[in-house]
């Protein structure tokens, strides 16, 4: 069965709504020497380093996020600029898009006060609203519109727009053109991308420059699970006679689960035995 443009745009913009809270944690995040780790795993890496943070301020900052754009939040002391760059890109991205699709499908209609505005009933929570600007231009702006309800709503808001699937919506918006579909995939493929790519969650294989901690010779070669922590793995390139304390696959030492950790811990163990020695 063939997928329809409208339906992965749906699928790729579920994919951002859906780890849209991580991204946002992780701008509160600093970057780690340990990009290799899953994302899933760091959790494991702040236990460790639990000391320099205190977790009621954490709790606190994870039921606020996901609620307020990032364009009307404050960023005090962003941690992690690759992923704040990811999420203002999305953001702004997603919402044009919907400025842009409100623009060609929504419907006109007369307010309460008898101005044209988009939708016939501007009230209608199904309605987006595009920002109003004083007189020139995005520094002015007078109003967020629905930009202040955040990305997870634009997000649903612009699947339902794609998918374009229910018979009821036609009392409010035309019909999604093609060729605006399309954009709309688009937009969401790319805004996927960014996110799974500032998560660690694109698929990759790399070779650490510190060699094995525990044989001190063999090459570690990572492979990141594409998103599936359950996937990801380290293999040290020694063999059997690598004396590191996890079973051997294929003849060669591996790390998964949990053991990624004590993997993480062992080299930074040596590399900080060599910063003291040097
Ligand atoms: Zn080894």
């Amino acid at each position: 069965m063939t997928t329809t443009p409208g339906q992965r745009a749906a699928d790729d913009l579920t994919a951002v709504r859906e780890q849209w809270g991580d991204l946002l944690a992780a701008i509160a995040e600093p970057p780690r020497a340990a990009e290799w780790m899953p994302y899933e795993r760091r959790g494991f890496l702040d236990q460790l380093a639990a000391d320099d943070r205190a977790d009621d301020d954490q709790a606190l900052d994870e039921a606020a996020v996901g609620r307020l754009p990032l364009i009307l939040r404050e960023h005090p002391a962003p941690a992690n600029l690759r992923a704040l760059d990811a999420a203002l890109d999305v953001e702004r991205e997603v919402f044009d898009m919907c400025d842009a699709v409100a623009e060609r499908v929504q419907l006109p209609a007369r307010d309460r006060h008898g101005r044209w505005t988009l939708g016939s009933d501007p009230s209608d929570p199904r309605l987006w609203h595009l920002p109003t600007y004083r007189d020139a231009g995005p520094t002015t702006i007078a109003s967020t519109g629905s930009r202040a309800f955040g990305l997870h709503w634009a997000a649903v808001w612009l699947e339902g727009r794609a998918l374009d699937d229910d018979q009821a919506d036609r009392a409010l918006f035309a019909p999604t053109p093609a060729p605006l579909v399309d954009q709309v995939a688009e937009v969401a493929r790319t805004a996927r991308r960014r996110v799974e790519a500032a998560l660690g969650r694109t698929v990759r294989t790399l070779t650490l420059n510190e060699p094995c901690p525990f044989c001190r010779a063999g090459r570690i070669t990572v492979h990141n699970g594409g998103g599936d922590p359950r996937a990801a793995a380290a293999v040290c390139s020694t063999g059997p006679t690598c004396p590191a304390p996890v079973d051997a696959e294929r003849g060669r030492r591996t790390w998964r689960g949990p053991a990624l950790v004590e993997l993480w811990v062992a080299l930074e163990a040596t590399s900080e035995q060599r910063r003291a020695a040097a």
